[in-house]
């Protein structure tokens, strides 16, 4: 069997660090905020190069609480992509505003700079750009457009942990970011975690107060806000993680070189590293017309593998009424209908990757 993920060996290997941190924490009593949490956010601000990073309860709530503490008001347009988790436009909706799908680039996935301009309306207040399967959306001319249109741009970082746009890392950026730590993300906690990465100190507090009720001190409220704090035993297992963080995106970027040696010169259409851009590789998807056949064809040699994601956001239930009908957004479509997510984590080896090629040509053969 060569599974899809492999959550256990990193855990196996980190097992004694991260207990003896947590037998700490349980004999201090702070679950809530304090020390490790306090030292999780001055840590990962640092390795991102943001100012300031405020730990949360996940990565849906991280974007929730980056676009309202830009101040995105009931009413206003989001230009986002179509092909990604719903966790990037549920927040949108949340918020009160509302998700407008712009088609996303041929070789990349992440949202076409060219096509957003057209998307802009007197409505439109953010840019939500996805760093997609570890790949960071195409910063620079998004960037620009929302300079010139007066708009926010929030990164939804999710996916993309130490991946990098011309030398900056996702999450220093746009005007904020969200990032989930999620236990599969390339930065996972064991249970949820998330965070806001921002330059912007009024926008960082504006989220403190969001995670915790609208508090400015105990029990005095200025706002409704939420309950979407990160804890503390979250906190100090992410802190022990994120010291392997370089050495685990490495090792899927050379995992990701093995795949493309094996699989050159087969059908499979393979994921590419855009120029001037650091992929850390989340997800390997590679992508082919018959990929129900292909992915039945692993299932049966003992190979996870996963599909991200099979039905572009557009055409879910809750956006079908947006006007965009099969056909709108033809690229999100293709890679929604045609993407196989591949065994993919940073101990995989080399032998395990050859099996997987070995696959699938015979799926296809
Ligand atoms: C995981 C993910 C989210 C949501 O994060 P959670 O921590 O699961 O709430 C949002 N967007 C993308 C692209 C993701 O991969």
């Amino acid at each position: 069997m060569i599974p899809f993920l492999d959550l256990k060996t990193i855990h196996c290997e980190l097992q004694a660090e991260i207990v003896a941190a947590w037998q700490r924490i349980l004999e201090d009593g702070a679950f809530v905020g304090g020390p490790e949490v306090e030292g999780f956010e001055r840590e990962f601000a640092a390795y991102v190069g943001a100012r300031h990073c405020v730990g949360v309860s996940n990565g849906t709530d991280a974007l929730l609480f980056a676009l309202l503490a830009l101040g995105l008001r009931p009413g206003d347009q989001v230009i986002t992509a179509s092909h990604t988790f719903i966790g990037t436009s549920e927040p949108i909706g949340h918020a009160g505003g509302k998700p407008v799908f712009v088609d996303v680039d041929a070789a990349t996935g992440t949202l076409d700079p060219a096509l957003v301009e057209a998307a802009i309306t007197p409505r439109t207040r953010f840019l939500l750009p996805v760093h997609l399967y570890g790949q960071p959306a195409d910063m620079g001319p998004l960037l620009d457009i929302a300079r010139r249109h007066d708009l926010k741009l929030v990164e939804d970082a999710c996916q993309a942990h130490g991946a990098e746009y011309r030398g900056r890392r996702a999450g220093s950026l746009g005007h904020a970011a969200g990032f989930s730590f999620y236990p599969g993300k390339n930065l996972g906690a064991c249970g949820e975690g998330g965070a806001v990465t921002t330059d912007d100190a009024a926008v960082a507090a504006r989220v403190r107060q969001l995670r915790d009720h609208g508090q400015v001190r105990k029990y005095h409220h200025e706002i409704e806000g939420y309950n979407g704090r990160l804890d503390a035993l979250q906190a100090a297992a992410l802190r022990i993680k994120l010291r392997h963080l370089d050495g685990w995106n490495e090792q899927r970027r050379r995992a990701a070189a093995t795949y493309a040696e094996l699989l050159v010169g087969s059908p499979f259409e393979l994921p590419t590293e855009a120029p001037g851009r650091k992929h850390v590789y989340h997800l390997y998807v590679v992508r082919h017309p018959e990929r129900e056949r292909v992915q039945a064809a692993l299932t049966a040699a003992g190979i996870g593998t996963g599909l991200h994601y099979p039905v572009p956001l557009h055409l879910q239930p809750p956006y079908r009424s947006s006007s965009l009908p099969l056909g709108s957004l033809p690229r999100s479509e293709h890679w929604a209908s045609a993407g196989l997510s591949l065994p993919m984590y940073p101990n995989i080896d080399q032998g395990q990757q050859a099996r997987v090629a070995e696959a699938l040509r015979r799926a296809v053969a």
